[in-house]
């Protein structure tokens, strides 16, 4: 499950599939270690998610 995360070289935005930004168009260079940014996102979603459904379970 090795998954290549690109940057931007322009704006520096990370992106997964890609080799061009899909914000700005300008060239990706692969991120070399997958540890910050897309992590830090889903993070953030997991969090959210998590939230969620705690709030359902509660209201049952
Ligand atoms: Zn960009």
């Amino acid at each position: 499950m090795t998954k290549r995360i690109y940057k931007c070289l322009k704006c520096g935005r990370y992106t997964l599939k890609q080799d061009r930004c899909p914000v700005c168009g300008g060239l990706a260079r692969v991120a070399h270690p997958p540890r910050f940014s897309p992590v830090d996102k889903y993070g953030e979603y997991r969090r959210e998610m998590r939230r969620m459904i705690e709030k359902l379970e509660g209201e049952k």
